[in-house]
């Protein structure tokens, strides 16, 4: 992956409460950063980001998101995720409204914005995400703010055009790339595309 010229490595956590499966904790973490040196982002899809934030921090996480779902005080959350010395993003599921972020905009680095329901790979894209995706852009841009935009679910060769022009930063791709039989060259084939689509863009 690193060779095909991803700029981070996306490790998803799931603790079996927030979502209905589980995933990795700290120890994997720790193994892939020994590894490399490609930022870690880690999307935290469990009920108590606050104890466990740090933690991955701690283990090798450059960036951190927390669901906007389960954050009772996430403007706290974030400036913690921060201070502990990471990048700190929300995450919006697909019912949750893009414009409940508006009181942390201007404190966060990044959103993420689901385009399925967390809790499983190789789902099919919600294409409402892209009008949120698009919604967060005229809110950054109407406030002069630069927080990154990241998409997460379903995308792959057939809409990473459509995902790039609505505005997204940063894109999530799991079966896309590991289920083709050539995942350096899915990534490539994406990022080319993805380029392709913004070059036309008037
Ligand atoms: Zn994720």
């Amino acid at each position: 992956m690193e060779k095909a010229g991803i700029s981070m490595i996306h490790v998803d956590i799931m603790d079996g409460h927030f979502v209905p499966n589980f995933t990795m904790g700290t120890p994997i973490t720790e193994s892939i950063r020994r590894i490399t040196n490609v930022k870690l982002d880690h999307h935290l899809m469990i009920e108590d980001p606050d104890t466990y934030a740090p933690v991955f921090i701690k283990a090798g996480a450059d960036s951190v998101s927390v669901h906007y779902e389960v954050c009772r005080n996430l403007d706290r959350t974030l400036h913690m995720i921060q201070d502990h010395g990471a990048k700190a993003g929300v995450v919006i599921n697909p019912a949750t409204r893009a414009m409940l972020l508006d009181e942390v905009l201007d404190i966060i680095d990044f959103v993420l914005v689901m385009s399925v329901n967390p809790g499983y790979g190789g789902q099919k894209f919600i294409p409402n995400s892209l009008n949120k995706v698009r919604e967060l852009v005229r809110r950054r841009d109407e406030r002069g703010l630069d927080f990154a935009i990241e998409i997460d679910g379903g995308v792959g060769p057939e809409n990473i055009a459509e995902v790039a022009r609505a505005g997204v930063d940063w894109v999530v791709a799991g079966s896309s790339v590991f289920r083709s039989p050539d995942p350096a060259q899915a990534v490539r084939d994406m990022e080319q595309a993805a380029r392709e689509a913004l070059s036309l863009k008037v």
